[in-house]
């Protein structure tokens, strides 16, 4: 199988299993025991700590260990807003539903949600943010990276403004597909809360982070213990968590040699895809997204069907985000740019382990799946 689903779920890296395995039937204490294991294994906890705080250069505040991005989104969102005395929050149009769903559960609290727009390539309406946002706005929520179309958000612009204007509103950023990939600023952004998650950067499932900026309140989402500084109760997954930080630094310090190898691949994708379909559409910003997420859209294919002929050719891809994978139509994002109905997408998603040679058989299975597709519509 050729697996060009990277922004689904990625392979943990040999070197990342390596560094978990001593915690599984060796340190396997409870990082908040008193004894020696417990020692052992705080320690790692405080080591993995101390890797995402240098790989992100995190100004002080509290980095908070997840069971992924959903969980973190879902702490920042709901724990800064129900923390606020604001009652409006402000949602980008294309977050992730770990973001957008969990935003618009604050309405049944009395919240008053409001989605600001994008272009057509995916951007977020600066203007139209900058004219919803008021004193009484608790929380906005602007992802980096966009997981369907790979466009990136002016997070900085938004950031330095909301810091300028509003300085009691909070700013959440869903760094879950651009950790590892671009560079992130958490200073110059004015970013109080940053999402990410293992599972995309080579790691093991099951572990993510919420970076908290000091000073800034959370309600945190379950009762229980003090762990996590009391935001995030329950024993923490020390496997994954020493796995996840681990990824992380490989992530950074091949971060330039893996944009270098994705840059021109994703390129022959696009340049194949443009000579055999002239009419093939490029969902997203043309230069303004991560090197790893292609999404393209074609007349008359159906996405559905063409995943399943591309994947009984042996292609693993998908047409936009894997937890809403089920669902019939265009999603959510893709009817934020303006994809219309009748235009099937698939979404490739590379990663460092994608070579030349599965690029080339793409592009050949692609060939042959959108005529065949295309062709099944025309006879019904
Ligand atoms: N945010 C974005 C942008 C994502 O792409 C994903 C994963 O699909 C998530 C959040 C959720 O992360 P996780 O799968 O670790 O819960």
């Amino acid at each position: 199988m050729i697996y060009l689903d990277n922004a689904a779920t990625t392979c943990v890296d040999p070197r990342v299993v390596e560094s978990m395995l001593p915690f599984f039937a060796e340190n396997y204490g409870n990082a908040s025991s008193l004894h020696a294991a417990g020692v052992v294994a705080a320690r790692a906890l405080r080591q993995a700590r101390d890797t995402l705080v240098h790989v992100l250069a995190l100004p002080p505040g509290d980095v908070v260990f997840t069971s992924g991005g959903t969980e973190a989104d879902a702490l920042a969102v709901l724990g800064a807003a129900r923390a606020s005395r604001g009652r409006r929050v402000l949602v980008s149009a294309v977050e992730h539903a770990a973001v957008y769903d969990n935003a618009h559960a604050l309405a049944a609290e009395g919240y008053e949600v409001v989605d600001i727009p994008v272009d057509r390539q995916g951007v977020v309406d600066v203007a139209a943010l900058q004219a919803a946002a008021d004193p009484n706005t608790a929380l906005v929520s602007v992802m980096h990276a966009n997981n369907e179309i790979g466009t990136v958000q002016p997070i900085a612009a938004i950031g330095s403004w909301l810091k300028a204007q509003l300085p009691e509103c909070r700013f959440h950023v869903d760094a879950v597909q651009s950790l590892g990939r671009l560079p992130i600023d958490v200073r110059a952004a004015g970013i109080d809360l940053l999402s990410v998650s293992s599972h995309k950067i080579h790691g093991p499932k099951g572990a993510g982070a919420l970076f908290v900026r000091k000073g800034v309140r959370l309600k945190p989402l379950i009762g229980g213990g003090r762990q996590e500084s009391g935001l995030r109760p329950g024993t923490e997954n020390v496997p994954a968590i020493v796995g996840f930080a681990r990824a992380a630094a490989l992530a950074a310090a091949e971060r330039e040699a893996t944009r270098a190898l994705l840059v021109p691949l994703r390129a022959r994708l696009v340049a194949g895809l443009r000579k055999a379909f002239p009419d093939v559409e490029v969902n997203g910003h043309p230069t303004d997204h991560v090197a790893g997420i292609l999404s393209v859209n074609f007349p008359g294919a159906q996405s559905e069907l063409l995943l399943h002929h591309l994947e009984e050719l042996g292609i693993a891809v998908s047409s936009g985000a894997a937890c809403h994978a089920r669902e019939r139509g265009p999603s959510r994002v893709l009817k934020a740019v303006g994809v219309s109905q009748d235009r099937g997408t698939v979404r490739l998603s590379l990663s460092r382990f994608t070579s030349e040679i599965e690029i080339t058989e793409a592009l050949g299975a692609l060939a042959a799946a959108v005529p065949a597709v295309r062709a099944l519509r025309r006879r019904r």
